[in-house]
């Protein structure tokens, strides 16, 4: 049911550092950009605590003040910044078609995809029955609320090493659930893991149920000999991973076997001429704050050039 069309010159789909990094530069070559933020406003930044690795801020900040400073700085050259999710695209012509909230359909000279990535989950019924009742992606958001108690983290990368070490500053216990018998994250987070007297790490294990009615109150864990246990906590967080956003692309936009969308080396041109790729939802090597507000600049420059060719001003 589409209601209204309006026409921009650069669209911009994400607010992460990638897309307001894309807007500013967009912005000051005047090319009038349309932001729309998407579901999660500042992007995955907003849910972290500390940035310590930006360059420019030599005693850090706090994620969430640094995406409203990225926000400030596209405003301040006149980018427009909406509320609304991009829920469709049709990319058959040169006009570029993108649908916000189903209803409002934007036609653009030149899009800018900047829709991130988004945490993955176990996939169980009882995790998605408790999420937001004990059941959290995101340690530093939701590590507060179980102060004092004991709680379990699946994952063994760096997310999960970081985020155990940090829920084990407020909690009184915390199971650190890894499916093999090593965990991939760096020698040093592991090393902290390790090190950290109230993490224990169950190996070779896997979740079989979280349980509770209305709140997490256990968690039925299985290791690779078939002994099940019972983990008795009140915090479940699932630290496994993420997958781009790039769901409404299948079918228009190239991309690899787990959905990153795929650009030509060395810029951030798409299959579709016009449409430009930036950020995590491009980046599955790199994934920082610094390379996805690199990549937002290169897609905001690609998309000038590609204008400018178009004779479009
Ligand atoms: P990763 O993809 O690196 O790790 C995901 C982890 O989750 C793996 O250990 C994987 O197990 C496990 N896993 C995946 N699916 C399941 C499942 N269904 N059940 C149980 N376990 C599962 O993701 P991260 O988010 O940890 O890190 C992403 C990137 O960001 C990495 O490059 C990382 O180095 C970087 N990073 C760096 C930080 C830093 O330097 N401070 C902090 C955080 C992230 P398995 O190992 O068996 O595959």
């Amino acid at each position: 049911m589409e209601e209204k069309t309006e026409h921009v010159k650069c669209l911009i789909i994400g607010s992460g550092p990638a897309g307001y990094t894309a807007a500013i530069y967009a912005a000051r070559a005047d090319m009038k950009p349309v932001m729309y933020q998407g579901l999660q406003p500042g992007g995955q930044l907003t849910i972290t605590t500390e940035v310590e690795n930006f360059p420019g801020y030599p005693k850090g900040t706090m994620g969430p003040e640094m995406m409203e400073d990225f926000k400030a700085q596209a405003e301040r050259f006149g980018t427009d910044i909406r509320w609304g999710l991009a829920t469709s695209v049709d990319f058959t012509g040169p006009m570029h078609k993108v649908v916000i909230d189903e209803k409002t359909t934007i036609t653009a000279d030149s899009v800018i995809i900047a829709t991130g990535a988004s945490a993955k989950w176990l996939g169980l019924e009882s995790e998605q029955k408790l999420n937001g009742f004990g059941v959290s992606a995101c340690a530093v958001c939701d590590g507060f609320f179980f102060k004092g108690q004991d709680v379990a983290i699946v994952g063994a990368g760096d997310t999960a090493a970081e985020e155990a070490t940090y829920l084990a500053k407020l909690c009184r216990k915390v199971y650190m659930i890894v499916r093999r018998d090593e965990m991939r994250a760096s020698k040093s987070m592991q090393h902290r893991v390790k090190n950290t007297a109230n993490i224990e790490v169950l190996y070779n294990s896997t979740t079989k149920e979280i349980l509770g009615d209305k709140t997490v109150e256990g968690a039925l864990i299985v290791n690779d000999k078939g002994e099940e246990r019972t983990l008795t906590i009140t915090g479940f967080f699932v630290a496994i991973g993420h997958h781009p956003n790039t769901d409404i692309f299948k079918g228009w936009l190239d991309m690899d076997e787990t959905g990153y969308l795929s650009t030509v080396p060395g810029t951030s041109k798409t299959n579709i001429p016009g449409v430009f790729a930036s950020g995590d939802a491009q980046d599955k090597t790199y994934r920082q704050a610094v390379t996805a507000a690199g990549s937002g600049c290169m897609a905001a420059l690609d998309a000038e050039r590609y204008l400018a060719d178009k004779g479009i001003h």
